[in-house]
């Protein structure tokens, strides 16, 4: 069998772990969420960032944090993740979905531009795959609006484009190490802060609305309820092992890049798909998130799909568009989003990790060109 996906362990997480508990402190905010955010910043040169229990989490915290709520709209593609939309339908925004573009499921500029309104409070964009959309448009409209700009970046850890690491283009990013993503602590997340007037206010929102932060730091000497927050801080056993996979973030995603290349070479476009490597540019120097195939014919598909599942390989479609989600449908008119569409259908993703072998990564691809053989 092989699976579509299979954590990497490093070996140091259970050190790391046994550490924290031999040292009596194993709740947020302890050394390793402490060394993990160190880490971060240096290696990535972000100003600020909190470490929380999910990516969900850190997009529930965006929320609270540029003050959405009834009345306002906020913009995102339909091809993403429920909890990008959840965070901020949950705060009482309305949520606009936009377009991805014809070749990549990234949002489609223009289709932000066109659901601009006086209403629009905030634009949150994904990085497929840990590939950016057009950010340089995408700045300029939020600039010309005075919208704010979040980046869901849950799939883009050490992803760079024209040799700057993603994450650091908007007002607050957030990343995900849930256990499907490349670096992972089972479940957890990155605020990262990059408008330094959310600083204090994220610091608050994290410790459950006090100056906690604060008074662990030295700075006050009792800390108060002083806004609206909730419990968002990761757990120390947590960030213990997560400091075993950051160390490490290096020899993963060199790994991973070797494998999708792999892919990529060995894999051509044609008729039928189109290889994902064929819609990047060489200025994403991504980190290797997803390999897929975008594939146009019904029936090349369904003819894959059946080798794969004798063969025992897992390959997995994404996102079913939240504009034709049942909850969206429940309380909102049905609308036209072609693209994302279209995506629902035609992504599909290889096995793709970490201790991937190159012999079962063999079998895989000659599975896809043995049924593209068929095919003609
Ligand atoms: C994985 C993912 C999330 C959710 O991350 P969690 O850490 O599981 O909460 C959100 N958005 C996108 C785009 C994702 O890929």
């Amino acid at each position: 069998m092989i699976p579509f996906n299979k954590i990497h362990v490093t070996g140091k997480e259970i050190f790391y772990m046994v550490h924290a508990m031999a040292d009596g402190k194993i709740s947020g905010a302890g050394q390793f969420s402490k060394k993990c955010a160190n880490m971060l910043n240096n290696l990535y040169g972000y100003e600020h960032t909190l470490l929380t229990t999910s990516c969900s989490d850190a997009l529930e915290m965006c929320a609270m944090l540029i003050d959405i709520g009834p009345g306002d709209e906020i913009i995102m593609p339909s091809y993403t993740f429920v909890s990008t939309a959840n965070a901020f339908i949950r705060q009482g925004a309305k949520v606009i979905f936009a377009d991805s573009t014809p070749q990549h499921p990234n949002i489609d500029p223009d289709s932000i531009a066109n659901a601009i309104t006086a209403k629009t409070k905030a634009v949150v964009v994904i990085h497929y795959g840990g590939i950016e959309p057009n950010m340089d448009k995408i700045i300029k409209l939020c600039k010309q609006h005075n919208i704010v700009l979040i980046e869901d970046a849950a799939q883009s850890i050490h992803s760079q484009k024209k040799n700057q690491w993603l994450g650091k283009k908007s007002d607050l990013a957030v990343m995900s190490f849930h256990d499907s993503k490349n670096i992972t602590c089972g479940e957890g997340g990155l605020l990262i802060i990059n408008n330094q007037v959310y600083k204090e206010k994220a610091e608050i929102l994290w410790e459950k609305g006090t100056n906690r932060y604060n008074f662990t730091l030295g700075k006050v000497h009792k800390y108060e309820w002083l806004d609206i927050g909730s419990s968002f801080l990761m757990a120390d056993l947590n960030a213990a092992y997560l400091y075993a996979q950051l160390e490490n973030a290096d020899t993963i995603t060199a790994n991973r890049k070797k494998l999708w290349h792999n892919y990529a070479q060995q894999i051509q476009s044609n008729e039928f798909m189109t290889s994902c490597h064929d819609t990047i540019t060489r200025e994403n120097d991504h980190n290797a998130h997803i390999f897929y195939l975008d594939i146009h014919s019904a029936l090349f598909k369904e003819k894959l799909l059946q080798v794969f599942k004798k063969e025992n390989i897992y390959a997995l479609s994404h996102y079913l568009a939240l504009h034709n989600s049942p909850y969206y449908l429940s309380k909102n008119d049905k609308m036209s989003l072609p693209n994302a569409e279209r995506f629902e259908h035609s992504i599909l993703r290889l096995p793709l990790y970490m201790d991937l072998t190159i012999s079962d990564q063999e079998r895989v691809i000659n599975c896809v060109n043995n049924c593209i053989r068929t095919m003609h």
